[in-house]
């Protein structure tokens, strides 16, 4: 168990993070790093750690450590970093609300008034449990509340709604935190790398998986996962196929699948699959109730905040990392992303600026996302994106307004489920301060 330091809880923090996952952990440990003095970080779960937790395989950290290491493994690494540079945490404590001053009441929620830059300290107002209802005001903030995940509403699966139908991520916990097995005979509904990882969890602890079914005509998970999570246990893949209705009075008796016309279940190839559970692994949002309540600019395809070079959102001094910002399929990137929003973040409290950016990015052909939003033209980057549709002998390719090409790279194969990232150097990037690129990945055959 990862215990918090509470003992030395403050009512003022040079940075406060939101959120103790791989994120927020990193986050904090460069700010301190970056020369802030007094940061917390606070988690609303009894310890921190985040979603790692619960993810006892091994695949996390091969880039970050250099080793293979399990999920709890990779946190307990990163929390001894944050003891060593003494840094409060407080667990079991939910920030409930946060705006630009003391004053909550003068504060609209989900008010339409476009984020604006301010020097304001932010007050951020926590329910705890050992601490009951506390307000802490900070200089600088990251958020790093991480992503929840789809569920049965967000999809409108005809049906009943018996019991035994639940989020994959939810049954992971159950399984692997809890000791609980969800059911005998499972069925699972998208190909999401929760899902992957807890089709093979399930066939270990003794569940039969029927199958797995993706309405898209591509997996939606890591390919390693695809390998070595289904093919290695036999347990099929179904592709363009999804769960057209589910049956059951108190607890699932049934499902049926059938094929997808684009999106649509045609009910004349379906079948029925007897089951007692049915996992969804159908996608995970970025957790931005506070960012709304803050009025930040949201991404629309991301649903995270959007963010500069720096991790830094639409207002001043608040930064964000990790899922919350969007979806990341390994840890490395969580803690990559999060050692830049927190020494930002360090930097911002203790007074020192830097000029903005001045290249805006937005994606073009066969992308559907870029993070950041804009970069700076003299500064080294690392931009993630993730494509809309798979792709062979391809090229990434970053034009200019004019249509010029700033750089280009061939690329043997994108697929949208894994994040593909871009290393910019400023030499490519110096005469075009004021531009806008557009960021595409294009078939190598492509007119230029
Ligand atoms: C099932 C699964 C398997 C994975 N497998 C791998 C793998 O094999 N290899 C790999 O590299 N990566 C893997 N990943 C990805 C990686 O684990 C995640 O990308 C990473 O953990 C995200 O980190 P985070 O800190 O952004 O979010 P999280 O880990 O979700 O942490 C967010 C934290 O914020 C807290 N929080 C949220 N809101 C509040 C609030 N209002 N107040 C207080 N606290 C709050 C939450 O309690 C949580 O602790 C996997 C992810 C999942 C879900």
């Amino acid at each position: 168990m990862l215990t918090a330091n509470t003992s030395h809880l403050q009512s003022d923090y040079d940075v406060l993070v939101i959120g103790g996952g791989p994120a927020g952990m990193g986050a904090a440990i460069a700010a301190r790093v970056a020369g802030a003095d007094r940061v917390l970080i606070v988690d609303r779960e009894v310890e921190p750690g985040g979603i790692l937790l619960q993810c006892i395989h091994p695949g996390f950290g091969l880039q970050h450590f250099k080793e293979e290491l399990t999920g709890p493994e990779y946190a307990q690494r990163v929390y001894e970093q944050v003891v060593e540079t003494e840094i409060d945490v407080i667990t079991d404590s939910y920030v409930i609300d946060i705006a630009r001053s003391t004053g909550f009441t003068s504060f609209t929620k989900n008010s339409s008034t476009p984020a604006s830059r301010s020097p304001e300290k932010l007050c951020v107002k926590l329910l705890s449990a050992q601490h009951g209802v506390k307000l802490i005001t900070t200089t600088a903030t990251v958020l790093a509340m991480g992503a929840r995940e789809r569920t049965r509403g967000a999809i409108r699966t005809p049906g009943t709604r018996p019991a035994g139908v639940m989020t994959a991520g939810l049954a992971q916990r159950f399984v692997n935190l809890m000791g609980i097995l969800p059911g005998k005979r499972a069925v699972i509904l998208g190909s999401g790398d929760i899902g992957l990882i807890m089709a093979r969890r399930l066939t270990l602890e003794g569940v039969e998986v029927a199958g797995v079914f993706e309405i898209m005509p591509h997996a939606n998970g890591l390919n390693r996962n695809i390998v070595q999570c289904l093919q290695d246990y036999d347990i099929p893949l179904h592709l363009s196929t999804t769960v057209a209705e589910i049956h059951g009075h108190d607890r699932v008796e049934k499902v049926t699948v059938a094929p997808v016309d684009g999106f649509t279940p045609d009910p004349s190839r379906g079948w029925d699959i007897e089951c007692d559970t049915l996992l969804l692994s159908i996608g995970l949002i970025p957790d931005n109730e506070l960012s709304r309540t803050l009025g930040l600019r949201i991404d629309p395809v991301t649903s995270g905040p959007i963010v500069d070079s720096q991790m830094e959102t639409s207002m001043a001094g608040v930064f964000a990392c990790g899922n919350v910002v969007h979806i990341h399929d390994l840890v490395d990137f969580v803690s990559q992303e999060a050692m830049l929003a927190g020494h930002s973040a360090g930097q911002y409290a203790i007074g020192q600026t830097r000029p903005a950016d001045n290249i805006r990015l937005v994606p073009g052909d066969n992308v559907a996302y870029c993070v950041p939003q804009s970069i700076a033209s003299d500064r080294e980057h690392t931009v993630y994106l993730r494509v809309r549709q798979p792709l062979e002998n391809c090229r990434l390719r970053l034009s200019s307004s004019s249509g010029g090409v700033v750089y280009e790279k061939k690329i043997r194969f994108v697929l949208p489920a894994e994040m593909v990232n871009l290393k910019l150097k400023p030499r490519f990037l110096q005469d075009f301060h004021g531009d806008t690129l557009k960021i595409e990945v294009i078939p190598n055959h492509a007119p230029d």
